[in-house]
């Protein structure tokens, strides 16, 4: 791993406020050799994740459960596959901006220039900049939902549902040793439940399905 690479991940570690531990090489369960970086936190709120810069951190917590070390390989690659760093990130980010500016410029700029100019279509940008910033977050959870629904899909293929089933059960028990409402929050609304990602890929692999790995 290239040292800016490195720098820029360990930023990431520390504003997810947890410490970097080391650069390890671990095997997929496609076989393949692949570089993460383990991490590790008090208050475990992320397992993993894959970075702006690309590089997939993992926390060492994953390490316990080989089914949860496989899945959020998977999960993760998946991600990187889609190009999730330079597209869902930057998108996000404009889409949340934009949202918090609309209602900022709502609340302050649109009615004083609406009062002092008498200017009705300041005055009509208000209630439409208050229906268009929720509509934008929205947008961006749906982004969210694809790709995280995507990433899932790919793994009940490679692992089989009963892994990721399994694996997210391991993981769960160790993020809710402290539950946070407002984490469990954005889980919600970043991600779609296993359920529905499985019931598309039962849709979609009708005849291929491997009863085997049920
Ligand atoms: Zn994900």
């Amino acid at each position: 791993m290239n040292q800016l690479r490195l720098a820029a991940t360990k930023v990431h570690i520390r504003w997810i406020n947890a410490d970097f531990k080391e650069v390890a090489v671990v095997r997929t369960p496609e076989g393949a050799k692949q570089e993460v970086v383990v991490f590790s936190s008090g208050n475990p709120v992320i397992l993993s994740q894959t970075t702006g810069v690309g590089t997939i951190i993992i926390h060492d917590l994953v390490f316990v459960s080989d089914r949860l070390l496989k899945y959020v390989l998977v999960h993760e690659l998946s991600h990187r596959r889609q190009l999730y760093p330079y597209v869902f990130y930057p998108l996000s980010m404009l889409l949340l901006a934009e949202s918090i500016g609309l209602v900022a410029a709502a609340l302050t700029v649109f009615p004083i220039v609406a009062a002092t100019n008498s200017d009705i279509q300041y005055a009509i940008a208000i209630p439409i900049a208050l229906i268009v910033a929720p509509m934008l977050v929205v947008f961006a959870c749906f982004l969210s939902w694809l790709f995280e629904l995507w990433a899932d899909y790919r793994s009940i293929k490679v692992l089989g549902i009963k892994t990721v089933a399994g694996a997210k059960e391991d993981g769960r028990k160790l993020v809710q040793m402290h539950p946070n409402y407002f984490v469990r929050l954005i889980g919600w609304l970043s991600r779609p439940p296993l359920l529905i990602t499985y019931r598309l890929y039962l849709r979609l692999n009708r005849r291929t399905i491997d009863m085997g790995r049920l």
